[in-house]
């Protein structure tokens, strides 16, 4: 049985609450797209952990937790994670899988997209500056390198003499790197020209660490599937941050949709039984792009972003502060559609107990017209929300145990959702805890 955990809108929906749930009823986590840019709150008995690249099986010792051909791989940031959100926390080691097809995101990616976003000055993407974007145009453009490839010598010295010219006469002509004056060792490393054989030393570093973790994911996965064993899909972000279908180019450079896990891990597409596609209850956004059903006041906003999660909504990743707003069902049915959604988990109802009303945006304003369709992205700017109210229920619905526990008005809100969705809302999550969610 494959099942994927998915984002519905913008991403930060509570996934990783959710898959840190269900992982402990699953045999084997993975991830098969996106790399360190999002992150993944998890609380359990271990503390809060942020995880940014490893599947969040890596609490359960029974778990094996695959990194798929999907996912854009910082090994720095891999062992980093490892060791200080795991094995510090007194975690044995979990059984990871890295798939020898993944490609590595190297150090000259991070520097590429942080001068990227330099240079783009005030249109700039609002990159995590995670290397995210070059990462994936060079593997596309077929300059990345494979996990495997640390394995061979020559070819990997060979390879990356060649990336690096190409790579450093992008740094001279386009990013004037030659040119620039560095304050600091961080500038330093940002002006400077990508060195073959400091790279080589740089993935070599990794070799034998990786060695023991690195094998065939899409055998392995076939295999599991073959012995029915129970696998778990984590997607990152959400729908509106897919390159083909999301809210282009405010959009991440890999795809968040289950579908994906069939390319980025390896399984066949029919396989995958079930979909829970995780909405919040409120909206929230990171970085620039339209965001129709935003909460322009700031007081307002400010209330909201403190309340929301477990500690505010600020960005896992980077402390940002999110972008919110109220729930908007143009985006999350858009979303749903996008990722086959068979359940819908809601996440973070109990952030909006302080609310005497609560607004939802139901539909667009677009030119004077209504529209229930999520538009592309030059209409999507244009567009204004239709807010509908639902009457709050004002109490501290944290403890609740049972659907029928809820409030009335608390239980009407998520029947508006799922009917507006068109998709099942068959886990409630009314707190952060592992342990506060209902099941309907
Ligand atoms: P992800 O990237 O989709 O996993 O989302 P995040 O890790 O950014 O999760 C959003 C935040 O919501 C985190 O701080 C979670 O601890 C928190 N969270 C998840 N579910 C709930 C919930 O039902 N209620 C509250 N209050 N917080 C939640």
């Amino acid at each position: 049985m494959v099942r994927a955990i998915v984002g519905g809108c913008w991403g930060d929906e509570g996934k990783g609450k959710i898959t840190d749930m269900l992982g402990a009823q699953s045999d084997i986590v993975v991830r098969f797209q996106g790399g360190a840019n999002a992150g993944h709150t998890i609380i359990n008995e271990y503390g809060r952990s942020a995880l940014h690249l490893l599947p969040s099986g890596v609490f359960n010792p029974h778990v094996t937790n695959v990194i798929g051909m999907g996912v854009a791989l910082d090994l720095g940031k891999l062992f980093r994670e490892l060791d200080a959100e795991v094995l510090s926390k007194g975690v044995t080691m979990p059984r990871l899988l890295i798939s020898d097809r993944a490609h590595v995101l190297m150090p000259y990616h991070i520097q590429f997209d942080t001068l990227e976003e330099m240079r783009l000055a005030d249109k700039a993407y609002g990159s995590t500056k995670s290397g995210i974007a070059p990462f994936y145009s060079d593997k596309t453009m077929k300059k990345g390198i494979q996990v495997c490839e640390i394995f061979h010598d020559e070819l990997l010295r060979e390879h990356l003499k060649e990336i690096a010219a190409f790579r450093n006469a992008q740094l001279v002509d386009l990013y004037h790197v030659n040119e620039r004056k560095a304050r600091n060792d961080e500038e330093k490393k940002l002006f400077s020209l990508i060195d073959p054989e400091e790279m080589y030393r740089y993935l070599v570093s990794f070799r034998e660490r990786l060695r023991p973790l690195v094998g065939d994911v899409a055998a392995f996965l076939h295999q599991a599937i073959a012995e029915d064993k129970r696998i778990l899909l984590e997607g990152q972000l959400g729908s509106l941050k897919d390159t083909d279908n999301g809210i282009y180019p405010m959009v991440t450079s890999s795809s968040p949709l289950a579908g994906f896990a069939c390319v980025g891990a390896g399984i066949p597409p029919y396989e995958i039984k079930q979909v829970i596609t995780v909405l919040k209850a409120y909206s929230s956004a990171v970085g620039a792009g339209a965001f129709v059903s935003e909460l322009l006041d700031p007081v307002q906003a400010d209330e909201l972003r403190r309340r929301g999660g477990d500690k505010g909504e600020f960005g896992a990743t980077t402390g940002r502060p999110r972008r919110v707003g109220w729930f908007d069902v143009v985006a999350a049915r858009y979303g749903c559609m996008l990722q086959g959604a068979t359940d819908v988990a809601l996440t973070n109802i109990d952030v909006l107990s302080y609310l005497d009303e609560i607004p939802v945006c139901t539909a667009y304003e677009l030119d004077g017209q209504r529209i229930d369709r999520f538009p592309v992205t030059p209409l999507l700017e244009h567009c204004k929300p239709v807010i509908e109210t639902l009457p709050g229920w004002k109490c501290d619905i944290s403890g609740a145990k049972s659907f029928e526990e809820l409030p009335e008005n608390a239980r009407r809100y998520v029947e508006f959702i799922e009917k507006s969705v068109g998709v099942p809302v068959t886990m409630v999550s009314n707190g952060p805890a592992r342990e506060s969610i209902i099941y309907r």
